[in-house]
């Protein structure tokens, strides 16, 4: 009996994952506003948790309309803040927390010089970006990724669930481990586009509740829609119903 050890393990559900890339010929159009400045990034991210992308959007450029520079919304009174983002919801919580954050990058970069965090090395970048006030792991990797283009893959909710049911992320290791050992495989320039490809179709076609199997172009890979063909009876190529 061969017993692997838990890096192989790790290691052929990374290279599973980096497989996928194949089955994405074309990189998806993302559809976000997509920020070419680090804080602008980080100031969009607090907008956009825990709200719709439509409502962080109208937050964003209406906060931006109002404070075109971002010294000028550290000096303003908080409710002009709440004012500008109440499309985006969590008024107070936000309006602090941007407030904050914006305060401590002016504080860290006084020259306006935090440009200068495109050199630093992932880990320096991962540990000062996640050092700053609401912003965790997965928007700093969204940082790292959209604006740094960096090589590192965050573990969004929808890849997750993805990942879960094509049988790539178990029990056995968590999705960070796995992204974590799938974007040290990709080449660079690689993450953004299988990222963008996973998640897209994630949101589309392998949607929380009902997943179009018929349509998913993963589905021979997939150890969830095995398990509903045997539980249903179903021969391997036999259609399943729609969902
Ligand atoms: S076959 Fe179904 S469950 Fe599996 S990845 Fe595709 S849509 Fe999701």
């Amino acid at each position: 009996m061969v017993i692997e050890s838990r890096e192989d393990a790790l290691g052929q559900c990374a290279r599973r994952l980096v497989a996928l890339n194949e089955r994405f010929p074309l990189p998806v159009v993302r559809t976000s506003t997509d920020a070419e400045d680090l804080l602008d990034e980080l100031v969009y991210f607090t907008l956009r948790n825990r709200s719709a992308r439509l409502n962080a959007d109208a937050a964003f450029r209406e906060l931006r309309r109002r404070f075109p520079t971002w010294h000028q919304l550290t000096l303003a009174p908080r409710c002009e803040i709440e004012e500008a983002i109440r499309p985006a919801g969590l008024v107070h919580q936000r309006a602090e927390l941007i407030q904050k954050l914006v305060a401590r990058i002016e504080n860290d970069f006084p020259d306006g010089s935090y440009g200068a965090i495109r050199t630093w090395d992932d880990l320096a970048i991962l540990r000062y970006l996640t050092s700053l006030p609401g912003i965790g792991q997965f928007a700093a990797y969204q940082a790292m990724l959209y604006v740094l283009g960096r090589s590192v893959l965050p573990v969004a909710w929808p890849l997750t669930r993805l990942l879960t049911r094509l049988g790539i992320v178990d029990q056995s290791f968590g999705p960070e481990a796995v992204l974590d050992a799938a974007a040290s495989l990709l080449a660079t320039g690689e993450h953004r586009v299988l990222y963008d490809n996973l998640l897209e179709h994630a949101r589309a076609i392998c949607t929380p509740r009902t997943p179009r199997c018929r349509r998913c172009q993963l589905s021979d890979l997939c150890a969830y829609n095995k398990r509903v063909r045997l539980r249903r009876g179903l021969a391997a190529l036999e259609p399943m119903s729609e969902d």
